[in-house]
């Protein structure tokens, strides 16, 4: 691993943030940047960072402070305002008290030596780190150190790699229990530069952000280099497959490509390509990942007990890559896989334990369906199992977990990442891409994997504050839903996928492709990061409609809500059809519809926990215009289809719905493409400039209401949180039409 230090950047740093907060603080939050910008030391929101300083009380006095990263704060984006100061002499002294202080005693106490009562909670290991000597305090969770810390005989790998100078403490719950045994082991070797804790991580110390930044630096390096000579001296012993992500840790003076560096990337595929049989190839992947994701999806959904909203959904996303296939697939991987996390805080994303799924017959969805549902269920068993031996550990008033895994690992696949949101799947898949590496590098050194012990695996799945950092504020209406819309581009289309995002939806964005369906990607992706996904999809083909789909699958695992909304428009009296026009309209309004019905059924059926169709309809179904013939006759078709669809999809909890919008404009900048082809006509037949027959059609309504993108947007939220047992119902969006009124 390679400095990143900048003097330069450093300096930087000064400027923008010292007038604020000061140096020391700005050079503090430099280097814990530089911490978080590393996967391999510490992933959303692991570890943590302090320094002694002080602050001025209220009559001018300097009062000795730790400013210590808050609880749940990020390394990689943490601002001078993310260290939270607290009073450092009255928390010095928590070592003494004889008895450990459970986390809400803690969290209480330190809340109470805050500097700022309104400042949010300080990390669980503040207490660590107001008896750690050095100003400046730097804590991973390093890869590397864990991959030493976590086999058998772990304190003597990890005192030859580090060497002199690294005092080594067993396994100690972290905060109060840590903090006592730290002080004690600094009693002991006073002269110690850093400290490594068993199955835990680094701490390093020093007087300066750099020095200290710097020694976590050479000693993960150090830490890689012993990997890297014993994964060398391992081959072959490990078994043809296995490949240490450090093997060339020495070629390439510790340093990775970048390329390698992002989670579940471990480079050396050159190597591995002639080690191990045929990897499937990449269409292959997609296609049995397409196919599985579905039903296992489903089958992680747990039961709410809302008969409106029968199921606790979860987003799934996959790890895939070369790496990670070649090690699932090599003989004696299952032992190795199916074993605990590196360090205790991944457990709240990963659970205990991942499940192993082999021999999934990818081309028969029935075997394939009852394999994974075996594979879950046992699971679910031994984890009701390690609950019940572990239930005296159960915080007063704390259920346990749904019983169901996070980490579904599937030879010939990969590994299938699961979260109650998108970024919980993305998480719970970056750390599962480090855990996979470390493991991997174990088989191929041919040394033994020993995570944390059972009861203590279940202390930290089940701590208090770690349960806080899964209670965030309340989730939006559709978090963990994900939606597809088709003619996302259109006005009407963006609204809805706008409005979708806004409620907390992943929404896949389909239209024909082009900049259009470009651009709103960029808008959407800036505000909602992570939850926006484009993919070209023709309604009219049915190969494009499936790939779309397919597409999504395999992005988050699934689709719970499709919107059917792709649409043209044509004007022309009856008289005068083109007949090829006419065509063009049923190609898109109605064969459209029915392709995206047909698709959407097939996907629900195979994921099994019901889900919503909304139709963008349209109130010329109800009260068609002349000269608007194509549109009526096929929007009136498509209706009709979504109302068969009702009746068909209801034994499945699917429910299909539509919105019957009068004229939009626009949305934003985005003009509606059908209005594009009716407006100058209809302006042309009536004498109106633009914001004239805008006026017309706000006129003709009871409510005098202009109809927006926003308003079909919000009808569509309306029908997907399903706030009322409805199915097979038309909701107008136009300011109230009598005689288009259903009937
Ligand atoms: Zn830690």
């Amino acid at each position: 691993m390679h400095s990143r230090w900048s003097d330069a950047e450093a300096a930087r740093c000064v400027e923008r943030w010292a007038p604020r907060r000061g140096e020391a603080l700005a050079l503090r939050t430099y280097t814990s940047r530089l911490l978080g910008a590393e996967p391999d030391l510490v992933l959303h929101g692991g570890g943590n960072t302090s320094l002694e300083g002080s602050v001025r009380d209220l009559f001018g006095e300097e009062v000795p402070a730790l400013l210590i990263k808050a609880s749940g704060g990020d390394l990689a984006s943490i601002e001078p305002e993310g260290h939270v100061a607290v009073r450092l002499e009255p928390l010095r002294r928590w070592p003494e008290l004889a008895a450990d202080l459970d986390d809400e005693t803690a969290e209480r106490e330190m809340r109470a030596l805050l500097v700022d009562p309104g400042a949010p909670t300080p990390s669980i290991e503040a207490p660590v780190h107001a008896v750690l000597p050095g100003r400046y305090v730097d804590h991973t969770h390093a890869d590397a150190v864990l991959a030493l810390t976590n086999r058998p005989g772990g304190e003597e790998a990890v005192r030859a790699a580090l060497g002199d100078g690294v005092a080594v403490l067993p396994y100690v719950t972290p905060g109060h229990p840590l903090a006592k045994a730290v002080a004690a082991a600094l009693a002991e070797e006073p002269g110690a530069r850093a400290m490594v804790w068993m199955h835990h991580g680094l701490v390093t110390w020093g007087g300066t952000a750099r020095e200290s930044y710097e020694l976590t630096i050479e000693l993960v390096s150090r830490a890689e280099a012993a990997l890297a000579a014993e994964a060398r001296a391992g081959r072959g012993r490990g078994g043809a497959g296995f490949v240490s992500r450090w093997s060339a840790a020495e070629r390439t003076g510790g340093r990775r490509a970048p390329e390698e560096a992002s989670p579940g990337r471990t480079g050396e595929s050159a190597e591995t390509a002639t080690e191990v049989g045929p990897v499937p190839s990449l269409a292959e992947i997609d296609r049995r990942l397409a196919a599985a994701a579905p039903v296992l999806r489903g089958l992680l959904a747990s039961p709410s007990g809302d008969p409106d909203r029968p199921w606790r959904r979860v987003v799934v996303r996959a790890l895939t890559d070369p790496a990670v296939l070649a090690f699932l697939d090599a003989p004696g991987a299952r032992e190795l896989a199916v074993s605990p996390p590196l360090t205790g805080d991944h457990l709240i994303r990963t659970r205990p334990l991942p499940v192993w799924v082999d021999g999934l017959p990818f081309d028969d969805p029935d075997r394939m369906r009852e394999r994974l549902a075996a594979a879950v269920d046992a699971w679910a068993g031994d984890y009701r199992a390690y609950v019940e031996r572990h239930r005296r550990l159960l915080p007063p008033g704390a259920e346990p977990f749904d019983p169901r895994p996070r980490v579904v690992l599937v030879p010939g696949l990969g590994a299938l990442c699961a979260g109650t949101t998108c970024r919980e799947a993305e998480i719970a898949r970056d750390i599962a891409a480090q855990t996979l590496a470390v493991k991997a590098h174990c088989a191929a050194a041919g040394v033994a994997y020993r995570g944390l012990a059972d009861e203590h695996l279940f202390a930290m799945e089940y701590r208090p504050l770690q349960l806080a950092k899964l209670r965030r504020a309340a989730e939006p209406p559709l978090a963990g839903t994900v939606a597809l819309v088709t003619g996302a581009a259109g006005a009407i289309g963006a609204g809805v996928s706008e409005a979708l995002a806004d409620a907390g939806a992943a929404v896949a964005l389909t239209d024909l492709a082009g900049e259009a369906l470009d651009d709103l990607e960029r808008d959407l992706r800036d505000r909602f990061p992570g939850r926006i996904l484009a993919t070209p999809l023709d309604v009219t083909a049915p190969a494009s409609v499936a790939a779309g789909f397919a597409a999504v699958a395999r992005a988050w695992g699934g689709i719970d809500l499709v919107v059917v909304n792709a649409g043209l428009a044509h004007v022309s009296t009856l008289e005068e059809m083109d007949p090829e026009a006419f065509r063009r309209l049923e190609r898109v309004n109605v064969e459209g519809t029915l392709l995206v019905l047909r698709e959407a059924a097939r996907l629900l059926r195979r994921q099994g926990t019901g889900g919503d169709v909304v139709l963008v309809s349209t109130k010329n179904v109800f009260s068609p215009g002349a000269s608007f013939g194509a549109y009526s006759a096929t929007k009136a078709a498509a209706h009709q289809l979504a109302r068969i669809a009702s009746l068909e999809l209801a034994p499945l909890d699917v429910r299909v719905n539509m919105v019957a919008p009068d004229a939009v404009f626009g949305h934003g900048d985005r003009r509606s493409g059908l209005w594009a082809a009716v407006g100058p006509d209809r302006m042309r037949a009536r004498g109106l400039d633009e914001a004239g027959l805008e006026a017309y059609y706000r006129d003709r309504n009871l409510l005098k209401a202009r109809v927006t993108a926003h308003h079909v947007g919000r009808a569509v939220v309306f029908f997907a949180t399903r706030q009322t047992p409805t199915t097979g119902a038309t909701l107008p969006v136009d300011g109230g039409l009598p005689d288009a009124t259903p009937r």
